[in-house]
Formats: C-alpha cells, structure tokens, sequence
C-alpha cells in the first residue's frame, strides 16, 4: 500500500537512511574505542508527514500486519516488542530529549537485509530521526540524530548496541570510510574509492544466525569491562597498544586477557588501516582484515563455522584479505579483491559452502554510499 492510499494524503517529505558495514574495529565502540564502517547502497527509505492530535501512525511495506497505531503521550519503554519499536522508540527518545514531536504518519521499506549484520535497525531509526528533525525543524546534526536512535535501540528497544551502526547511518559520505571515535563521536570522512583502484569490497551474507551470538554480546561487555577495572583505565580504549604485553600479564583470567587483547589490538588495526588509506595503500588493508577476523575468532570467540569458511575459501581463491563484520556468530563477512578476481573468489566461496552443505550466501559489492539524506 503506498502512503496515499494508506493515511489520504501526499507525504510531506521522503527521506532514505543506509545500512552499513564495518571494515575494522569490531567490539571497539562499547569499549570508548575507534571503529571504521562505511554505508551501503541498501538503504530504508520513510515518507512522513507531522501530525499535530499525538497520533503516530506507523507502516512497514516489508512486514505483514497493516497500520501500527500508537499515541505519542503514551509510549512506554519495553512495552513493545514489535518492528514498530524501532521507529516508535525514535519518536520516544525526541521526547524524552525536549523535542515538541506532536505525531507523524510514518511509512517505511527498506532494502537492508534483516539480521545479516548490516544494521537494518539502525537504518530504520535514523530515517525516522532524519524525517522528524527535518519536519520538526529540530536542528539536530548527524551526530546528534545517531545518539537518539541509540537510545531508542538501547531504552525503548532493549538491545544495548554502541554508537556505531547509528552513526554510521547518519554521518557517513559517497566514497569513503568514516573514521569514528567512540569516546567523544569525532568524525572524519576517509576517501575509501574501490573502483578507482581497480578493487572491490564484497558482503557475504552467510545467511545464518545461531543462537549463541543472543547472550555473547552482553559476556563479552563484562569481560572488557572486567578488563578495564583490573587495569585501572576508564575504558579498554585507554591501554596503549605499546602497553598491550605488560596489561596482559596482569590479568589471570584468560578469556578477559583474549578479550582485552583483541580489543586493544582492534583499535591499533583501525590506526594503521587510517594511516594505509591516507597514503593511498589500500591493498595493505586485506592482510589486517584478516588479522582482525583471527583475533575474533581466536581472542574474542566471537566467529562461527561459516564466517571462518568465508575467510579461509575467499582467502584461498586469491583475496587480499576477510573478516567477520558485525556482532558474528553468523551474518556477514567482509572480502577485500582485486576487481578482476571478485568473480574467481566469490565462486570459491559458494563452491566452499556447497561442498561444506550450507545453505548458499549472499554476496554482493559494498559501495561506500551516502549516509542519511532527504529524497523528496
Ligand atoms: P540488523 O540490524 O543486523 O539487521 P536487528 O535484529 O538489529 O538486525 O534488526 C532487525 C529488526 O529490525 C527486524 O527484526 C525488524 O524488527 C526491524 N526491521 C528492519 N527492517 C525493517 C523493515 N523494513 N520493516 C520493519 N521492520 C524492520
Ligand atoms: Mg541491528
């Protein structure tokens, strides 16, 4: 159904928010560190118009069900366990923030894989963010539309993501890698142009997603946390990589000793990965991709069979580098190759998974695009 027929009238605007995936500095964003993700093509577009009665409307061409009605004055964190949280806990963390949102009808669809690890979520909430700030003439910056659909995922949703994936939706520029510090939100844009180097960078959506990834997330936050307490430093990000032998020694546990380990090591990967596109060597990023995807296998234990089947086959079949991107135990991983041998290597791939009897991937090329943006 499209707007019209939905709600009687023409939306007042159009606007279209990105998924994204993280080239490096995975784990790093709860730890106050440094992570590096650039936006897909695949994007959630809403067309919205304000309302002025507390009535928000909400529609999802991608979900069965029809209109999601709710009143503004009456949104409760936790209550809703729906699609419709996500864009309603928008609508909540505004408020919460002083922003006089008097209800909109909102309609939503999205090209974003759900699940697969390329944030669909967020996609979905900093459209809605985007469309209120501009209809609302809230004045918000990117940044500041990032940190109220964090919250909305954290308090409204219940899912304690970091900063990332919102910001990434929000702030991220056509050609490039957005270089993000988790501690103060200071961005820079980093020219990331494959195609002018004769590379591409490919998805492989594993399409799987096993169980065990639901409660790791939250274990590996304590076990930093852990780390940072036994270290005396506020967060994981304040240990110099220089440091990473000494801090080592002092922790006797060694799951939180791996989990410090590839935190620290992660932020120093997202360094040197900076400083490599800077001087224009973007092949020298595939090696630390795959040192990244070993230490989240090895250190963080956050990998799974088929993540590391990607990896390993595409490295085979003559990639530059791979890794897991996102949270892992299944969703997509990241294969950087030469332009003319995207081809070769996404058939190792998929014969790998065949010959192992997975379900086939998904691969697709991720062209570093546009972060949030009004269409209409
Ligand atoms: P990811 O963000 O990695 O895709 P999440 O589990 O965080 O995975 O978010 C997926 C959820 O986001 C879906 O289960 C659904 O509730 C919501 N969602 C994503 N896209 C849409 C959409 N087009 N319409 C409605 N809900 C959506
Ligand atoms: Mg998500």
């Amino acid at each position: 159904m499209s707007f019209e027929e939905l709600y009687g009238s023409a939306p007042e605007g159009t606007w279209a928010a990105p998924g994204r995936v993280n080239l490096i500095g995975e784990y790093t964003d709860f730890n106050d560190g440094f992570v590096m993700p650039l936006a897909l093509p695949h994007t959630a577009v809403a067309q919205v118009s304000r309302r002025s009665d507390g009535v928000l409307r909400l529609y999802s061409a991608d979900i069965e069900g029809g209109i999601v009605q709710l009143r503004t004055d009456e949104l409760e964190p936790l209550t809703n366990t729906s699609w419709a949280a996500y864009p309603a806990g928008v609508v909540w963390a505004l408020r919460e923030a002083g922003h006089p949102v008097t209800g909109a009808d909102i309609h939503l669809g999205s090209t974003v894989p759900t699940g697969a690890g390329l944030s669909s979520s967020a996609a979905l909430e900093v459209v809605t963010a985007l469309a209120l700030n501009d209809l609302y003439e809230l004045g918000l910056d990117c940044n500041q539309l990032a940190l109220i659909a964090q919250r909305a995922e954290n308090a409204f949703v219940g899912v304690p993501c970091g900063v990332m994936d919102q910001t990434a939706s929000a702030c991220c520029a056509e050609g490039h890698a957005l270089h993000l510090d988790c501690r103060d939100h200071s961005i820079r844009q980093v020219p990331f142009d494959l195609a002018a180097q004769g590379l591409r960078l490919l998805v492989v959506d594993t399409r799987v997603k096993h169980a065990l990834g639901d409660g790791a997330y939250a274990e590996r936050r304590a076990g930093c946390e852990e780390g940072a307490r036994i270290l005396g430093v506020p967060a994981l990000r304040d240990v110099p990589y220089e440091q990473l032998p000494d801090a080592l020694a002092k922790l006797a546990d060694p799951r939180v000793r791996g989990y410090v380990r590839h935190v620290v090591a992660d932020n120093h990967r997202v360094a040197r990965t900076v400083a490599l596109l800077d001087a224009g060597d973007v092949r020298g990023v595939g090696p630390i991709l795959t040192d990244g995807h070993a230490s989240l296998r090895d250190d963080l234990l956050v990998s799974c069979e088929e993540l590391d089947l990607v990896v390993a086959s595409a490295n085979a079949g003559g990639a530059l580098g791979a890794r897991m991107t996102g949270g892992g135990f299944g969703g997509s991983a990241i294969v950087l190759v030469e332009e003319v041998q995207a081809e070769a290597v996404s058939k190792a791939v998929t014969e790998a998974f065949a010959a192992a009897g997975h379900t086939a991937p998904r691969i697709f090329t991720a062209t570093a695009s546009a972060g949030a943006r009004r269409l209409a």
